[in-house]
């Protein structure tokens, strides 16, 4: 069996404040170490549930957070941004049998973790096909394409309830929840124990289950914060530009919509 797990840190239990998930600042360094932490809690789930081969995507920031001594000698890991559309999904392909997501957090304008976000700080929501999309969807579907189905995220309590809302199936564990700029989470030796059994279960399965069936056309509209962000994306070819602060682009290929996403935002 193989697996590919994207790890992000903003979904990783205690984590509070935008000081703890950036580089070089002096916090960082023991969260980037939870982060960590819990990916290999992943991975030892996923060992023991009889993947071969695990690929791990760092997928937060400038994609080198991961401590690279503290993965097993069985992990594959895919570091920096290639620039190509899959992005935090980069290294995936159609050879896996399961996505898992570690670190996860709910999209921009949610309350649910005080660092939601989607992408980049330039985004004010995105949707896909009317739907709100958070970097989970986005994700998922992606997987999607290469026939990979989602089967497992860790992440904030909000972000678990809307990954269940594509992929009913879609085990997870709730690491925190956030109230305003505060959190309630897991301890990291609580989080990391939940990880580990819950990813064996969740591959220890049908997993067929958690392949979101992909739509026949996708409308991807992106509002930002500012018109700014708007007005440089605007000359994607075509892409149109309905209002000063929102792009809308059209396309039957979810990857058009992956490669869209990876010029205007
Ligand atoms: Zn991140």
């Amino acid at each position: 069996m193989k697996v590919f797990i994207s790890a992000d840190i903003e979904g990783t239990a205690g984590i509070t404040n935008w000081d703890e998930a950036r580089k070089g600042h002096p916090e960082y360094a023991e969260f980037r170490e939870y982060m960590t932490d819990e990916l290999v809690a992943a991975c030892e789930g996923a060992r023991a549930a009889g993947a071969t081969e695990i690929v791990v995507k760092d997928a937060h920031s400038t994609a080198r957070n991961l401590i690279l001594s503290k993965l097993p000698d069985y992990v594959r890991i895919v570091r920096g941004w290639s620039g190509h559309p899959d992005a935090m999904m980069f290294g995936i392909d159609e050879s896996f049998d399961a996505a898992l997501y570690t670190g996860y957090h709910n999209k921009a304008g949610t309350d649910t973790n005080p660092l939601a976000h989607t992408l980049t700080g330039t985004v004010s929501r995105m949707f896909l096909n009317g739907e709100i999309a958070s970097e989970y969807t986005l994700n998922a579907h992606c997987a999607a394409r290469y026939g990979v189905p989602s089967v497992f995220l860790s992440g904030d309590a909000g972000m678990c309830g809307e990954a269940k809302a594509l992929v009913a199936d879609i085990a997870t564990v709730a690491t925190s929840q956030g109230f305003g700029p505060a959190t309630s989470s897991l301890s990291p030796q609580g989080s990391m124990k939940a990880i580990r059994e819950t990813v064996e279960a969740a591959l220890s399965r049908d997993l067929s289950t958690c392949l979101p069936k992909l739509a026949d056309s996708f409308e991807l509209v992106v509002e930002f914060t500012t018109p700014i962000e708007a007005f440089k994306g605007s000359w994607y070819p075509g892409i149109e530009h309905p209002a000063p602060r929102t792009l809308r682009f059209r396309a039957n290929d979810f990857f058009d919509i992956q490669r869209a996403i990876r010029f205007v935002v």
